[in-house]
């Protein structure tokens, strides 16, 4: 018996080829009213290279989901007015949580990336799996308590993490426990785990870190902080970029050809681990010597307190103190922690060969504000002639936020596979 192989034409159900091309189709046209801001049909077809009669048809089909909307008109230089489209706030709700070296922060965004709400737990009260697990689940339950309208239309929760995120591999790992629980878990073989090795945890998978309802999605925080810039900061138009996130602890987002890159397991981009002294400094990590134990916020701060600095406390406060202050001492822990912040990126540079860097993280943007220019130096005396004079330094777009905001685009970057996954809703 033979089977009738179906020939596509006028009435035949569409093949999932078809299917196929329309949902990427889909994507692409909200991707890019996402990364455009207020845009029009004609732009979008010009700048995705779909027709003009496909790009309507894909916007009807967003604007009956709820996700964009026509937000006026201009007139065009034929006089015909223009109808702007773009995306709608309350098309959809993403929570980005900052899993932090100063708390927990959870905040709650619309469509647009506004931050509308948010809850702050300290670090006192967050110190193992055990307490974030809890105290994620408390965060959550007041959010939704505060927007029940907008609670439908969460897509889901991104996490930015301290340490490596490990992709759900498919191996099956040896079971562990998670700091602060006293019973074995059996790590799954199908999600992620998160390697804390700096904070001292056994690996924990993401589950055991939050659980809910919600689709959840994790990442290293210094590579959502990259995700915020790449998609609403200073690498929207850049395919080739080194993302730098100073805080008590040194992270890395590297970019190449447009791509995060993730190294076999996730761990690409630890670079706070370098070892850039012998015999240096005990580091967090187990290690001796790490570059983050010297240009971290700690590292600073123990040189500050070694060159006979005087100063409260280990907080932003004292290294804002650092930064500004005009002493011989001072000056000299921040040159010698920029000249070795220099040398470490000048490598990267070399590895890399970068369009942009872009320096972020409470300490960066404190000494971006006063020593962009020393930076860029020091980065350039490092690197070979040639590449050291292909890139441009930035500051980060964005304030202390940019985890949980990069967070958020975790589960935006699903909404735009599945445009559809919020409809009834
Ligand atoms: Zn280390």
């Amino acid at each position: 018996m033979t089977h009738a192989r179906p020939v596509a034409g006028l009435g035949s159900p569409p093949s999932s080829t078809m299917t196929e091309l329309k949902q990427a189709n889909l994507a692409r046209v909200l991707r890019q009213i996402i990364v455009d801001g207020q845009t029009t049909r004609a732009s979008v077809a010009g700048r995705t290279g779909l027709s003009i009669q496909t790009v309507s048809n894909l916007v009807a089909e967003l604007i009956d989901l709820g996700l964009i909307c026509e937000s006026g008109q201009v007139s065009s230089r034929g006089g015909r007015p223009i109808t702007l489209i773009e995306r709608r706030p309350a098309g959809a709700y993403l929570i980005g949580v900052d899993v932090g070296e100063r708390g927990i922060a959870v905040e709650f965004f619309d469509f647009t990336l506004t931050r509308i709400d948010q809850v702050f737990g300290s670090s006192e009260t967050t110190q193992t799996p055990a307490a974030i697990r809890q105290y994620l689940g408390e965060a959550l339950t007041t959010l939704e308590t505060r927007n029940p309208t907008a609670w439908p239309r969460v897509v889901g929760v991104g996490l930015g993490l301290p340490g490596v995120v490990e992709p759900a591999s498919g191996v099956q790992l040896e079971s562990a426990h998670p700091a602060g629980s006293s019973s074995r878990t059996e790590l799954r073989f199908d999600e992620q785990i998160l390697y804390a090795q700096s904070l001292g945890w056994a690996p924990v998978a993401i589950s055991e870190l939050m659980s809910t309802d919600l689709p959840v999605f994790a990442q290293n925080g210094a590579k959502v902080h990259t995700k915020g810039e790449q998609w609403f900061g200073a690498l929207r138009d850049t395919e080739h970029a080194v993302v730098v996130l100073i805080g008590r602890g040194v992270g890395l987002g590297l970019i190449s050809g447009g791509v995060l890159l993730e190294g076999s397991h996730g761990s690409a981009g630890e670079w706070g681990h370098v070892r850039i002294e012998d015999d240096g400094r005990p580091c967090r990590c187990g290690g001796h010597g790490c570059l983050e134990t010297y240009v971290g916020a700690d590292g600073l701060l123990t040189s500050w307190a070694d060159a006979g600095g005087e100063f409260d406390g280990t907080g932003s406060a004292s290294v804002e103190c650092l930064i500004a202050s005009s002493t011989p001492a001072a000056t000299r822990v921040v040159d010698q922690a920029i000249a070795r912040l220099g040398r470490a990126l000048g490598g990267i540079v070399n590895v890399m060969n970068p369009e942009r860097i872009v320096i972020g993280g409470w300490v960066g943007q404190l000494l971006m504000a006063t020593r962009a220019q020393q930076i860029d130096h020091a980065i350039r005396d490092n690197a070979l002639d040639r590449a050291a004079h292909q890139f441009t330094l930035y500051p980060s777009t964005f304030g202390g936020d940019s985890v949980a905001m990069g967070a958020a685009t975790l589960p935006m970057e699903v909404l735009i596979q599945t445009p559809a996954m919020l409809a009834g809703r």
